[in-house]
């Protein structure tokens, strides 16, 4: 690119993460220049985005959208777009893998907020990207404190550790899980998110497939990655190094900050919406193992990374599925984790162990468990 300002896309504007980085955009105006918007459901919001910032390209998955402003592309066009040079990837769920692999396979700088792609697909796409030269740059606050744990050492980490809040249901017994509403579960102490995100939140989902993701991010082995629980939010990740040596990213939680790391990266910026960090308001840091026995998705999810093969796309199928079911009160919180694991004890995988499965049998796979999961909780509604 001849000029300074980056060029971006941002896929699902319309969503948490979305409107957040547009709140960053606004406020370094100078530097960025929004030349594509999609969003999925949100016409109305999409509509504004356009009038506010012009972008060249559109898309909106909502067929009464309307006529947009903008010449309209679908996602995957606008991911690999030569006008594009950094894909802000803010789509929640599984919609955001094809237009990852596209901005991969087109080299671009992929500001990454959607974890399902690098869960499921993240052989694939961590192989894409080296391969054609992309730069995957993390959006979630827990990768983008390890990254940036990360600028500056020449060698490997000895060991991740990612921090957890422990979401609303921390220090519940298994009885008192299986009686909370999705609008308890609503509810995040420390964090504003997605719905979807939230839930898998308060069921420690969330931090496993944040495990699965740390392994393809930093190309880490699993038994180099721990979780422990940080109920503050304030640390939001540690790397400990070959000499004992840990350094942790600390700052308030506020997606604002990540999603701005990644896009003036290597650069810090000032930002007068970004909060300033209180030790006296903190007060104190504290810390303490997740439990393993009231929150069964956290296992099941690095399992899950583990096994690898189409197993990770399982898991979120299902997981999406049944998170679905909850939200719209079909199922109980403490289903979530055992619609999941049903699913994926009845997967059987169809690529050999050794081979890594194509884009096709991970969309196949997914599409499946999320098929499954329906139709046991239909079957067990009838009993
Ligand atoms: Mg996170």
């Amino acid at each position: 690119m001849g000029d300074s300002v980056k060029r971006l896309a941002v896929l699902g504007s319309t969503g948490s993460i979305g409107r957040q980085t547009l709140q960053v955009v606004r406020r370094l105006s100078s530097r960025f220049r929004v030349v594509a918007l999609t969003a999925g459901r949100n016409a109305a919001l999409l509509t504004e985005q356009i009038t506010e910032f012009h972008p060249k390209y559109a898309h909106c998955a909502s067929e009464d959208a309307g006529r947009l402003a903008a010449e309209v592309l679908s996602p995957e066009e606008i991911a690999s777009h030569d006008d594009v040079d950094c894909v802000v990837v803010a789509i929640s769920g599984n919609a955001a893998l094809a237009a990852t692999l596209a901005a991969v396979r087109a080299g671009k700088e992929v500001a990454l907020a959607n974890k399902e792609s690098l869960v499921m697909a993240g052989e694939l796409i961590t192989g894409e990207a080296k391969r054609n030269g992309a730069r995957i740059l993390p959006i979630d606050s827990e990768h983008s404190a390890v990254w940036q744990c990360l600028v500056g050492e020449p060698q490997p980490p000895e060991r991740i550790i990612l921090t957890a809040s422990g979401g609303p249901f921390r220090g519940y017994s298994a009885e008192q899980l299986a009686e909370v509403t999705a609008h308890e579960a609503l509810a995040h102490p420390s964090w504003q998110m997605g719905s979807k995100v939230t839930i898998d939140s308060a069921t420690l989902m969330n931090k496993g497939l944040e495990v699965i993701e740390a392994r393809w991010l930093f190309d880490v082995p699993f038994d180099r990655i721990d979780v422990v629980i940080h109920p503050q939010s304030v640390i939001h990740s540690m790397v400990e190094f070959a000499d004992g040596s840990v350094k942790a990213q600390l700052s308030s939680p506020d997606m604002r900050l990540p999603i701005q790391y990644a896009l003036t990266y290597p650069e810090r910026v000032a930002n007068p919406d970004l909060p300033q960090l209180d030790f006296a308001t903190v007060g104190e840091l504290t810390f303490e193992p997740p439990d393993l026995a009231v929150f069964p998705c956290l296992e099941m999810a690095i399992n899950a990374g583990r096994d690898g093969g189409t197993r990770p796309a399982v898991l979120c199928g299902a997981d999406e599925a049944a998170v679905g079911l909850f939200l719209d009160g079909k199922v109980g919180f403490g289903d979530i984790p055992r619609l999941v694991n049903a699913v994926l004890e009845e997967h059987r995988p169809v690529a050999t162990p050794s081979a890594s499965p194509s884009l096709e049998e991970i969309i196949a796979a997914e599409a499946w468990a999320r098929e499954r999961v329906s139709s046991m909780s239909t079957e067990a509604g009838r009993c």
